[in-house]
C-alpha cells in the first residue's frame, strides 16, 4: 500500500478514536461513540495488516477465537462484575504489548537497534508486565478469590521502592549494553512488582486502581507502537493512557483521596465497625412511605450498588413514572462512584429510559437537597454516609457525599443495617429524619408501587 495512503487512513482512524471518545462523555451519544471508536480500530488493524505478508487465515483464526471468547464473556458477565472484566481486559492489553515488544526484541539484533527502539522495548515489556500481574491481582480481589482487604506487611513500601529501583537499573543496563539478560530479568521482576503494588490496596480504593491499570495498559501499547513504528498504535495507546489518567484523577477527587494515598495508604477492610453499633434505626413500611411520596412535591432517588444487585431498575422506573403522573417532580442523585464502576448508575437508569435531564450530579443533588421532601436511597450506603462529612476519624472522611440527611426526610431501602463496600457503619441509618425500609430493592419498590395504588 502507498505509504501516503496508509498515513491518511491512520489519520482517519485517529480522528475516529477522538470523536468516539468525545461522544462517550454523554450517555446520549455514548453508544454511537463506542461504534465509531470500534470502526476506527478495525480500520487501523486492516491498514496495518495490508502489505505485511501476514497469512490472512492466521489473522482470521485469531480474530474468530478472540471474538468468541470476548462475546461469550461480555454476554455472560453480570453488570455488577464489570470492574473485574475490565481489570482482565486491561491485563491482557498489557500482556499483549509486552509480548509484541518481546517478540520484536527476539527477532532483532539488539546491538544494531537505535537507542529509542530498545528503550521503547524495555518500557513496553516492563509496563506491560506490571499491568498484567497487577490486573490479575485486582481481578482476583474483586472476584473475591483473594480477600478484598489490603494485604500489608512491615517494610512494604521500602520493598516496593527497592523492586522498582531494581527494574529501572536493569532497564538502563539493558539499554546501555544491549545485553539480553537484564532485558528479560527486568520484565520478570516487573511481573512481581505488579503483584506487590496491588496486594496492599483494598476496599473502596479498588476502582481507582482499575483506572490506573487501564492507563498503564495504554502507555504500554503506546511504547509498543514506537517499537513497531505504528502511528495508529501510538495514538490509540496515548489516548487510553491519557483518558485513564483523567478518570483516575476524577475518581480520586470523588473519593477525596490522593493517588499516593491510594497506592500506599492500605485503606479499607481493616477499619470495619460492627453494623448497628451507633444506635437503633427506625423501620418503616411500604404503606407509610407510599403516603409520604404521594404527597411530596419533589422526590430524589439516590441509587447505589444494591439497585444493581437487585436488578430493580424497572421496578424503580415504574414507581417514579407513577409519581410523575401524580405531579411529583422526580430527580435522581448520581454519585460518581455509586455502584461498582464509573457510570454504573447511569447505565442502569438509561436502560429504563430515565430522561437525562432528571439525572443530577453530586453538586447539583446537594444544591437542591433543602428543597427535597423525600429522598429515596435505593441500595446505596457509602456514597450517602454523613461520617465522610462529620467524623474526622472515619476512614472515608473528606469523601464528597450526597448529603441526603439534609432533605426533609430520608427513606433507605436495603435489606439490613450491613455496611457497604468500604466496610464501615453508616450513622445516616440512626438519624431522626431517616426511616429504613428493610427489603430487597426490587421487592420494596414493587410493594411501594402496589401501596401507591391505595393512596
Ligand atoms: P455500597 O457498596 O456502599 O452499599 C451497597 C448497599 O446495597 C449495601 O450496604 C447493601 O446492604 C445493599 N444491597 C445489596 N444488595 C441489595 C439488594 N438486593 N437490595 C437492596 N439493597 C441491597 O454502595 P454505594 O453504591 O453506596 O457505594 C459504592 C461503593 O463501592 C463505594 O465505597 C465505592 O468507593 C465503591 N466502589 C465503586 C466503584 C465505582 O467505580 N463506582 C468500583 C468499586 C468500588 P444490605 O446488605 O443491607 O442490603
Amino acid at each position: 500500500m502507498n505509504e501516503n495512503l496508509r498515513a491518511l487512513l491512520y489519520l482517519l482512524a485517529a480522528v475516529a478514536f477522538i470523536v468516539g471518545l468525545k461522544r462517550l462523555s454523554s450517555p446520549r451519544t455514548a453508544r454511537a461513540g463506542n461504534i465509531i471508536g470500534a470502526l476506527g480500530m478495525l480500520l487501523a488493524v486492516v491498514v496495518t495488516l495490508i502489505g505485511t505478508g501476514v497469512s490472512w487465515w492466521v489473522v482470521a483464526a485469531g480474530i474468530a477465537a478472540g471474538a468468541a471468547v470476548g462475546t461469550a464473556a461480555a454476554l455472560r458477565v453480570k453488570m455488577t462484575a464489570m470492574p473485574q472484566m475490565v481489570a482482565l481486559f486491561n491485563g491482557f492489553g498489557g500482556l499483549a504489548s509486552a509480548l509484541v515488544a518481546g517478540a520484536e526484541y527476539l527477532r532483532s539484533d539488539p546491538a544494531a537497534l537505535p537507542i529509542e527502539t530498545i528503550t521503547s522495548m524495555v518500557l513496553s515489556v516492563v509496563i506491560g508486565a506490571v499491568t498484567f500481574t497487577g490486573s490479575v491481582i485486582a481481578f482476583a480481589k474483586l472476584q473475591e478469590i483473594l480477600g478484598g482487604a489490603p494485604l500489608t506487611y512491615r517494610g512494604q513500601r521500602p520493598v516496593n521502592l527497592a523492586v522498582a529501583a531494581t527494574i529501572i537499573g536493569l532497564g538502563a543496563w539493558a539499554v546501555a549494553t544491549s545485553l539480553a539478560l537484564p532485558f528479560w530479568v527486568a520484565g520478570a521482576v516487573a511481573l512481581g512488582l505488579g503483584v506487590l503494588i496491588v496486594l496492599p490496596i483494598g476496599g473502596a480504593d479498588m476502582p481507582v486502581v482499575i483506572t490506573l491499570l487501564n492507563s498503564l495498559s495504554g502507555l504500554a501499547a503506546a511504547a509498543t507502537g514506537f517499537v513497531i513504528s505504528n502511528s495508529a498504535l501510538i495514538i490509540a495507546g496515548a489516548l487510553v493512557g491519557a483518558s485513564g489518567v483523567i478518570l483516575t484523577n476524577l475518581m480520586c477527587r470523588a473519593m477525596n483521596r490522593s493517588l499516593g494515598h491510594v497506592l500506599f495508604g492500605a485503606f479499607g477492610g481493616t477499619v470495619a465497625v460492627a453494623a448497628g453499633a451507633a444506635g437503633s434505626a427506625r423501620a418503616t413500611s411500604a404503606d407509610d412511605v407510599a403516603i409520604a411520596l404521594a404527597y411530596s412535591s419533589q422526590v430524589m432517588v439516590v441509587p447505589g450498588y444494591g439497585l444493581a444487585v437487585a436488578q430493580a431498575q424497572h421496578a424503580l422506573r415504574a414507581l417514579t413514572a407513577d409519581l410523575e403522573r401524580r405531579g411529583v417532580r422526580v430527580v435522581y442523585g448520581i454519585h460518581p462512584v455509586a455502584g461498582r464502576m464509573p457510570g454504573h448508575m447511569n447505565v442502569l437508569l438509561a436502560e429504563v429510559d430515565v430522561p437525562y435531564d432528571q439525572l443530577l450530579d453530586l453538586e447539583q443533588s446537594n444544591a437542591v437537597m433543602d428543597r427535597t421532601d423525600v429522598v429515596l436511597v435505593v441500595g446505596a450506603n457509602d456514597v450517602v454516609n454523613p461520617a465522610a462529612r462529620d467524623d474526622r476519624t472515619s476512614p472515608i472522611y473528606g469523601m464528597p457525599i450526597i448529603e441526603v440527611d439534609r432533605a426533609r426526610s430520608t427513606v433507605v431501602i436495603k435489606r439490613s443495617l450491613a455496611s457497604g463496600f468500604a466496610g464501615i457503619d453508616n450513622p445516616l441509618f440512626y438519624k431522626d429524619g431517616t426511616a429504613m425500609l428493610f427489603a430487597d430493592a426490587k421487592k420494596a419498590l414493587t410493594d411501594l408501587l402496589g401501596a401507591m395504588a391505595l393512596v
